[in-house]
This record gives structure tokens, sequence and C-alpha cells, in this order.
């Protein structure tokens, strides 16, 4: 009898961790004219000497987990630079990251001689930069004397350091994380995700001033396999002209859309986050505007409505979207699907948290997609709704 439940019990755990994640992508419907795509920021080659990994582990991984482009960031080196270019459909950008008592920062169209300069000596006018993991557990930067102009945005939610948030006290998510992984990777990763208040605080804070993008970053070391890693979350671009295939062309757009942030961030692993989307409408009796992620409305509307689908197969009461202006949240909603009429200036972004079923029950809302910011520089009067 005890060796028939144990079965049973056995078979039902099997089939629950294969059947993970359950969510499927819904048939795209996205608006004419948006193009998405996604790839990884922030991965490590053995050119960083606490990393393992070569470019081609990385591009292969890359092209197994369809990714469209893949953004090495190796410590003060910038050694991969001459692999830049497609690699079959995979986009490979090469960049450094620095790093001093204040914070570490990524950045992108680098010259090598600013290599261990000042972080301030790095900024210049065709710079793209952003700090990585503002807030790891265990280690203190100096934020107070980071200038945030230096930066065109931040990591609002990193790879270690989402790992290190797991370790604490008394290691029940960590336990959980560590037995689960080997039978399913994203189940197992269920148990290390959290909503990173605290950096999230910050990028509100800093983005008060002028906008800064948030984005994730996965910084692979390749002791987890890459495509491990990159299955767990991506960088998704929605552009609203097609990539080319034009290596140039295509990473000098990837990169604006990194800094303008035409970008949102997704935990795939508990549901692919491609299908998703955040557009604000804009119209008045004479013509209508479409703005996207990155975008400010600056001249006058009537009715200006923000609308969010998220691409997915679910039932409405697995997602709920919650929409912040200028880091304040202003509305709260269950479904798949989002739309509200807005009138105040401000930013408005979109975070969104997804049903994740327990084995045993027990069901959790866990945060699934973070969006950027769409602003509003004028205050709107809304005659129509
Ligand atoms: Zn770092
Ligand atoms: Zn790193």
């Amino acid at each position: 009898m005890v060796s028939l439940a144990i079965v049973v019990g056995l078979t039902q755990l099997l089939g629950f961790l294969q059947r993970f994640p359950r969510y499927r992508l819904a048939p795209v419907e996205r608006p004419k004219g948006l193009y998405h795509y996604r790839g990884q920021l922030h991965v490590h080659t053995r050119h960083s000497k606490d990393a393992t990994g070569s470019i081609d582990e990385i591009l292969r991984a890359a092209a197994q987990e369809k990714q469209d482009f893949v953004v090495v960031l190796d410590h003060n080196s910038l050694a991969a630079a001459t692999r830049e270019g497609y690699h079959g459909n995979v986009l490979l950008i090469v960049g450094a990251e620095a790093s001093d008592r204040r914070g570490h920062i990524a950045a992108l169209n680098l010259a090598a001689p600013s290599l261990g300069r000042p972080i301030e000596r790095w900024k210049t006018p065709s710079v793209t930069a952003w700090l990585t993991h503002p807030m790891q557990p265990g280690r203190r930067f100096d934020l107070e004397r980071f200038n945030p102009a230096l930066v065109d945005g931040l990591e609002i939610l990193n790879g270690g350091s989402i790992v290190k948030r797991a370790i604490e006290f008394p290691y029940t998510r960590l336990a959980a994380a560590l037995y689960f992984y080997p039978l399913n990777p994203s189940y197992g990763a269920t148990f290390l995700l959290s909503r990173p208040d605290e950096t999230l605080a910050l990028w509100d804070r800093w983005s008060a001033t002028t906008r800064k993008t948030g984005l994730f970053g996965i910084d692979a070391h390749g002791r987890v396999s890459y495509r491990r890693s990159f299955a767990l979350a991506s960088t998704h671009l929605l552009l609203d002209a097609p990539l080319t295939h034009n290596a140039a062309d295509d990473r000098r757009r990837v990169i604006d859309a990194i800094k303008k942030g035409r970008v949102y961030s997704a935990f795939d692993a508990l549901a692919p986050g491609d299908g998703f989307w955040f557009v604000g409408e804009a119209r008045n009796f004479a013509r209508r505007q479409r703005v996207l992620m990155g975008d400010t409305l600056r001249e006058n509307y009537q009715v200006v409505a923000l609308r969010a689908d998220a691409g997915l197969q679910v039932g409405d009461g697995d997602l709920r979207f919650h929409l912040f202006r200028d880091g304040v949240e202003v509305a709260r909603r269950a479904g798949k699907r989002f739309r509200i009429v807005v009138s105040t200036r401000g930013c408005y972004r979109i975070e969104v948290e997804l049903r994740v079923r327990g084995m045993l029950g027990g069901d959790r809302f866990l945060p699934w997609l973070f969006s950027n910011a769409i602003c509003l520089a004028k205050p709107f009067s809304s005659l129509l709704r």
C-alpha cells in the first residue's frame, strides 16, 4: 500500500515537472509595424579571469535557445571584439565591463584606450553604458557617490544577484531550487525569483530626473551551461522596423534600442515573453499617433490610451498587470490584456506577475515581465474616453 502511494506520488511529480512551464504563446496579435527580437546582455568569456566559456560555446547556446543577439562583456577586455557580427542568425556584439568602488559598468561602442581609465572617462556621447548588478547581496557599492548621468540605464535584474538573493537563512528557497533544478531547470528556477524591490526603487528614483533604461543581464560566466542560463530570461526588443541582417546596421539598432529603452525583460522559464507588447495610442479629431517604450509623447491629444498584451494562452486569473507612473503603482488588473486611458503627465511602465502552480497546490504569483516606460510630457485633456 505504501509502495503504491509512493509510485503514484512519483508519477504525479514527474507528470507535473514534464508539463512545466505550462503556459504557451498565444497566436501573435502584435499591432502592425512592431518587430520583436530577443537576446542576452552581459555574458562573460574566458577573457574574464572569473569565467570559463568561449565565444563558440556562447554562440552555440544562443542559437539553440533562438536568441537573435548576444552582448559579450568581459572584465576590462575587448579581446572578443574581433568576432563581432552575425554567426548564422545570432548577432554578436562585444563591449566591456569595468568596475571601481562605486559599481560595475557595462559599455558598448567603447574605444580600447578607455579600458583601465576611470569610469568618468569612458562615457562619451557615442558610448552606451549601464550600471550592472547595482544591489548584489554581499557587495556594497557606493552608489551615493555614483553619478547617474554616466549611464543610460541599469540592470534591474541580474542573474548573479537573483541567485545570491535566494541564498539566505533558512535556505529553503535555495534547497528547493537545487532539488528541482536537475529534474526541471525552469521549475527549479522559480524558487529563486522574487521582485527586486530595492533595485526597482533605485531605477524609479534615477528615472525621475532623466529616463533610464531598465535591463536584464544574465551575467553568465559559463559555470552553469550558457544554454541553461539563456533559457532563464531574455532581454526583448520591440522595434518599429525589422532588422535587416546587415551586421553594422543591426548592431547600431540593437544598441540604440538599449539606450532608448525599447526593451522589456521576461523570465521566459516561467512563460515565453516573445508575444508581449506595450504601446501608447494618442488621438484627437485630426490624427493618431502610436508611441513605443522609450518614447515621449510631447504634443497634446484628446485621448491617450496605454495598451499591453501578454501574448500568452492563459486564464484571466493567471496574470496580473501592474501599471506604475513615476515609480508609483496607479493601476492593477487581472487578465491577459491591459488597456487604460491616462491623462496625467509622467512615465508609465508595466510589471506583469504570473501565477505559478505549486505541485501540491499553493499557487504563487511570481514576477514575470518588466517593461520600460512610455512617457507623457504634458497633462492631457481627456474629453473622449
Ligand atoms: Zn560585474
Ligand atoms: Zn559581469
